[in-house]
């Protein structure tokens, strides 16, 4: 396991085992999101007998060190991703593709957000927009 994998774990105080390390690893060097399933069939392929359990532990610990973030896109499953903070996500109903705004404006829906829930304790914000992606929009139109 390199070093650049295990540090960040290190640092945030997580104790590593093999099964944080390699879930960590399949996160972070990637920007896309993953579904625990998703992780689950990845690093089963390095640690043959990982239970699906420890998958979700491991989850849990690294979103508690602030490594992972968890969301709701929707119906769909909860979705894992090497990021800190909660942030909007942009759906394509067509090929299931989530993306990002900028972050910039991210930020904003979120304080707008939150600048609205006076005496509401937040304690999880899930904003997702739904549509087509470019690439789906070019195809139904061409
Ligand atoms: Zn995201
Ligand atoms: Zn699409």
């Amino acid at each position: 396991m390199e070093r650049r994998f295990t540090e960040p774990l290190r640092e945030r105080g997580v104790r590593i085992t093999p099964q944080r390390a390699f879930i960590w690893q399949t996160l972070a060097s990637s920007d896309g999101h993953f579904t625990a399933e998703e992780l689950w069939e990845r690093v089963r392929e390095i640690l043959p007998g990982l239970e699906i359990s420890t998958v979700y532990r491991s989850l849990e610990a690294l979103a508690g060190a602030g490594l992972v973030v968890e969301s709701r896109v929707g119906e769909g499953p909860r979705v894992f991703e090497a990021r800190s903070a909660p942030h909007p996500h942009l759906v394509c109903e067509e090929c299931g593709n989530i993306s990002h705004l900028d972050s910039a404006a991210g930020g904003r829906i979120l304080e707008a957000l939150e600048a609205e829930t006076e005496g509401f304790r937040t304690r999880e914000l899930h904003v997702f927009a739904t549509g087509l992606c470019a690439e789906c929009l070019a195809s139904s139109e061409g």
